[in-house]
């Protein structure tokens, strides 16, 4: 089979390719543990389910401007109005298949071939795989202090002329962590003194715990005429309203930009799944309370994450400042994340994600967005593979398991 250069090249999602291992095991009845998830488990808001069941009782369903529907850009210009205080017009947003798309659409709308994208490590594992189908160079910067964030000196040393674009994703998948606000200062203004595009991946935006207050980047702009500016926002409903099936998200940026996104999503897509749309509708301007009882879930899931995982002598981890996702350091019980990550799917039954997906290698993803049962039978279960003071015996759904491979 000849296959382009293109095909050859990109990788499968690691993350989705777990998902479906993890399902096939289950249906096995095997006792899985799935701690590699990146979607809550609550449902979706009703006022979700009742905009998009009386557009689907109509029966009327059909193609949408390839944008977005107005009603869900009103409710996109009035959320960003309330959580970035800033006015745009509907010209300044565009709704797509996820901000997956959003991002993927963009970076077609900005990249010419071999141009680069600097974001920092850990990164979320599509990026270098979406620059790459777009024709661009993807550039990890990794902090030489070993953190999860890099300074925006080092930021600063990975431009180059053939950067276009940089990247920042916080609260950020797969650590957690929050990036300070002087990092996004400094990176705003490392952007808008370079000419460069800012993509603001603000997925997990509300996802944030012990008090902190979600990161605005318009309030470090010096560019205040959207129109003029680079920066370009990106967010969802998939996380933050557990809504990740529907499949809607969206940008705000320029409106040339956003006309130049939306030709390019009108020729690969169209416009979003109606009922989708109006889902995020509802979800946009309904009650907004099942965001707070999720980030209070999860904020508790995270302390229970964090008192079991401290009670592992070698691992390090920096405690997650949002999302559901932790980013534990296992290199003193072996470097290589994948082959870890393969033995505890094998012995344990527990789903991980390798760090080396995110560009570090010795640490796991493991998320915190399942049931406490699961997070605290997770790691027992870890602990066990890998701790070798834990007894040599473990119960796995009624089958007896010894330790034979430490
Ligand atoms: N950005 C980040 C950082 C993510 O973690 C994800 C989903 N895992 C996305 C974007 C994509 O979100 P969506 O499901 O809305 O396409």
């Amino acid at each position: 089979m000849s296959l382009s250069q293109l095909a050859r090249s990109i990788c499968e999602s690691p993350t989705l390719k777990l998902n479906e291992t993890a399902a096939l095991l289950r249906d096995k009845g095997e006792p899985v543990i799935h701690l590699g998830g990146g979607e809550p488990k609550s449902k979706a808001p009703i006022d979700a389910i009742v905009s998009c069941s009386s557009l689907l009782q109509t029966g009327d369903v059909k193609y949408t401007p390839a944008d977005g529907i107005l009603s869900l850009k009103k409710a996109i210009i009035r959320y960003t109005e309330e959580h970035y205080d800033r006015l745009v017009a509907p010209e300044n947003v565009i709704a797509s298949s996820g901000a997956k798309q959003s991002i993927m659409v963009l970076l077609h709308a900005i990249l010419d071939p071999k141009e680069e994208v600097v974001f920092p490590a850990p990164y979320w594992v599509s990026y270098p795989e979406m620059i790459k189908i777009a024709g661009g160079v993807p550039i990890p910067v990794t902090a030489r202090d070993g953190g999860f964030e890099p300074t925006v000196e080092e930021m600063a040393e990975a431009v180059g002329p053939y950067t276009k674009a940089v990247i920042l994703n916080s609260p950020n998948n797969p650590s957690g962590v929050v990036y300070s606000d002087e990092f996004v200062a400094g990176v705003v203004e490392l952007c808008e003194k370079r000419n460069l595009y800012l993509i603001m991946d603000d997925t997990y935006n509300r996802l944030i715990f012990d008090g902190r207050t979600p990161t605005n980047c318009y309030h470090f702009t010096q560019v205040h005429n959207l129109d003029l500016s680079k920066l370009v926002v990106v967010n969802c409903v998939s996380k933050m309203y557990a809504m990740t099936g529907f499949r809607i998200g969206w940008a705000i940026g320029g409106k040339e930009i956003v006309r130049a996104m939306t030709n390019i999503q009108s020729q690969e897509t169209s416009g979003p799944a109606t009922p989708s749309q109006w889902a995020a509708v509802g979800a946009l301007n309904g009650v907004q309370s099942s965001i707070e009882s999720l980030r209070l879930t999860l904020e508790n899931n995270r302390n229970v994450m964090m008192t079991r995982l401290g009670a592992f002598d070698g691992v390090k981890v920096v405690k997650p400042g949002g999302t559901f996702y932790c980013f534990p350091d296992f290199s003193a019980y072996e470097k290589d994340s994948q082959k870890l990550s393969r033995l505890l799917l094998d012995k344990v039954r527990v789903v991980t994600v390798p760090g080396r997906e995110f560009g570090m290698e010795g640490h796991l993803r493991i998320s915190f967005c399942g049931t406490l049962k699961e997070i605290t039978e997770g790691i027992d279960r870890i602990k066990w593979a890998l701790d070798p003071g834990a007894p040599n015996e473990l119960y796995l759904g009624g089958r007896r398991l010894v330790r034979d491979w430490r």
